[in-house]
């Protein structure tokens, strides 16, 4: 479905991808790990069109869309839930998600998508007038993953999803990213919570300073002992 091939990403002088490569296949849930600034964030940022690369490419379903804009790549089925969500916090739940829909195509469908988004978390139902700045960090990040759902992504890349959340909300986004996926939704997922990334994930690629230090089947990866050394502190 997407091939990131050997992508290079400066700022500036600095180089914050130097080499990176992935592969996702429809249906999967693939984890990109790695730790602080390790290029995960500019990894998704170049798939989504939001950096810049300066070599390699990206490949959509067999066609290169690296000089492709934005908008357009969201069009495709790509969408990016930023991390650090991103609301717009003087705006309701609802107003929030019918901005995911903004597409020709997505808002056609948008009730039927509200209702999904709303079954899939049932608090953002109850306060969906409510405004988005008022909200719980975990409701928060259920709005920013429903605001990317409205989008109807057949590739969801979800930047830290965990970051900042309590251990049982963040079992409850990890449990809706599942069924998610199950519904059809290929997921990336960047994260710093390997354990639980490689318990949900089926592939996952581990970066350091901008490269590819590791790759592999989750089931793997989870005993593979430098892993357990480096990301795991056993
Ligand atoms: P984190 O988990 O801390 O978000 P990350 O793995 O997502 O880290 P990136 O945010 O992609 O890493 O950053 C990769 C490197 O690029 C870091 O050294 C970071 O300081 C640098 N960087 C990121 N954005 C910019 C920018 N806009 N200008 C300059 N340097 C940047």
């Amino acid at each position: 479905m997407l091939k990131v091939d050997n992508i290079y990403v400066n700022y500036g002088n600095f180089e914050a991808l130097s080499g990176v490569s992935l592969e996702i296949k429809e249906g999967e849930i693939v984890a990109l790990l790695g730790s602080n600034g390790a290029g995960k964030t500019t990894t998704i940022n170049t798939i989504s069109g939001n950096s810049k690369l300066m070599s390699g490419d990206i490949v959509w379903k067999g066609r290169s869309i690296k000089n492709m804009p934005m908008y357009n790549r969201v069009s495709l089925g790509i969408v990016q839930v930023p991390e650090g969500r991103k609301l717009f916090p003087y705006m309701s739940i609802q107003e929030n998600l019918f901005i995911g829909s903004y597409l020709k195509q997505a808002r056609k469908q948008r009730n039927r998508t509200l209702e999904m988004c709303y079954e899939l978390f049932p608090k953002l139902a109850e306060r969906k007038h409510q405004l988005a700045g008022s909200l719980s960090g975990g409701e928060q990040q259920m709005c920013a993953i429903a605001r990317g759902l409205m989008q109807q992504p057949e590739l969801l890349m979800l930047d830290e999803p965990s970051l900042g959340l309590a251990p049982v909300v963040v079992d409850q986004i990890f449990s809706a990213l599942k069924k998610i996926n199950e519904m059809g939704t290929t997921i990336l997922l960047v994260e710093q919570n390997v354990m639980l990334s490689l318990e949900i994930a089926t592939q996952a690629y581990v970066i350091e300073l901008g490269k590819n230090v590791m790759q592999g089947n989750c089931e793997e990866l989870i005993n593979n002992p430098d892993l357990k050394k480096a990301y795991l502190g056993l």
